[in-house]
């Protein structure tokens, strides 16, 4: 017998990051992971350096000062709150903690990379649900659910798409499942959204027993290099997750960061001006380069590209990084013809805009 990990673990493709360098350009601009185009508050940072005299002592295991400043700053309950090491972590315990081996994940055909990855990781079977147009499809998640099925995540907003589905249509996918199937709603993005018929999902953790929602401190925060992220759960759900979790899961400057970035609204604010500015007038200036953008309502764009030798999304990708422009390929997500591109600085938004016309342009 040769040691062997467990079913599943070895059809995981090892996950891939946005590139952060061009080999040759000194000055690149990374565009490919959907960071904060404003960095974090100036709070989190000098609360982040105060952290250093903390180093030698273990975190508070719970998080509950962050517990209770998310608590204080979105009006829900402390104790429903879990502190994750980003909410990537979160996504994973779930999965851990509910799944048994052979049980089914439904998600949805363009849906975030890691929810194969922690079904894989417990030897389960992933479900992915087609979408119509970029977008989830209620009665085709719908369709796909078994009696097997025991997790559904469901990105709200998607990445890398940038599409979101309603009130109503999320209540009727959680209708649709039975009481012991969870719902997990993965709210990394919910702070840019600002359409009315938009809800994070905390009305549904409010009603049901089975529904989690997940957040992050990676994007409008910018605390991404962290990693801290959260749910809220169902008492009985946050009574799990603290059992299954590392006891000190969230690190002294990672909680300290939180804390005092939760505590500057003003700059949250700022950040989701300057992306609603800069993704309408970049998605304004890629279609009239003649490429195909879908709306999106989170911090970045989903480009798709002809399939015209010279002109596809790999011939972009290659025109782009020469000019020190990094956008993340998506080809991993089945979207071969597309690229993502993250709303940057003003400078970085003009520059794309203009590499890209110039790029659809050259004959
Ligand atoms: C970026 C992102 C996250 C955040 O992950 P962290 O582990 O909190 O950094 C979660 N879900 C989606 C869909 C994302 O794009």
């Amino acid at each position: 017998m040769t040691l062997s990990p467990k079913p599943g673990v070895l059809d995981i493709a090892p996950y891939v990051g946005g590139r952060a360098a061009v080999s040759g350009v000194s000055d690149s601009i990374k565009l490919s992971s959907n960071e904060s185009a404003l960095g974090p508050s100036p709070k989190a940072r000098q609360a982040f350096e105060e952290a250093v005299g903390l180093m030698a002592i273990y975190p508070e295991g719970s998080a509950q000062m962050l517990r209770e400043t998310i608590g204080e700053t979105h009006g829900l309950e402390p104790a429903r709150i879990v502190c994750g090491n980003g909410s990537n972590e979160i996504l994973s315990l779930l999965a851990n903690a509910y799944l048994r081996p052979g049980d089914e994940v439904l998600f949805t055909e363009y849906a975030f990379i890691v929810y194969r990855l922690a079904t894989l990781s417990n030897s389960c079977v992933p479900v992915a649900a087609p979408e119509a147009n970029y977008r989830a499809d209620v009665d085709a998640m719908l369709a796909r659910v078994t009696p097997r099925t025991r997790l559904v995540y469901l990105a709200n907003p998607n990445n890398p798409t940038g599409t979101y589905l309603t009130p109503d249509e999320v209540g009727r996918l959680h209708a649709g499942l039975s009481e012991d199937t969870l719902l997990v709603i993965d709210a990394a993005y919910a702070e840019y959204v600002r359409q009315n018929d938009y809800e994070n999902g905390v009305a549904m953790v409010a009603r049901f027993p089975n529904v989690v929602m997940t957040r992050t401190f990676s994007k409008v925060y910018a605390l991404a290099g962290l990693r801290v992220g959260w749910a809220y759960c169902p008492a009985p759900i946050a009574d799990v997750l603290h059992r299954v979790r590392d006891p000190f899961n969230v690190s002294v400057p990672a909680q300290c960061a939180a804390v005092a970035a939760l505590e500057d609204q003003d700059h949250v604010r700022r950040s989701v001006e300057h992306n609603d500015r800069w993704r309408s007038w970049i998605t304004d200036a890629v279609r009239a380069a003649g490429l195909t953008v879908g709306d999106s309502v989170g911090n970045f764009v989903l480009i798709r590209f002809p399939r015209t030798p010279g002109k596809t999304a790999a011939d972009a990708d290659r025109f782009l990084c020469e000019r020190g422009l990094i956008l993340r390929g998506v080809a991993n997500y089945g979207l071969s013809d597309c690229l993502r591109l993250t709303i940057g600085p003003e400078a970085a938004n003009r520059r794309v805009a203009a590499v890209l016309a110039e790029f659809m342009a050259r004959r």
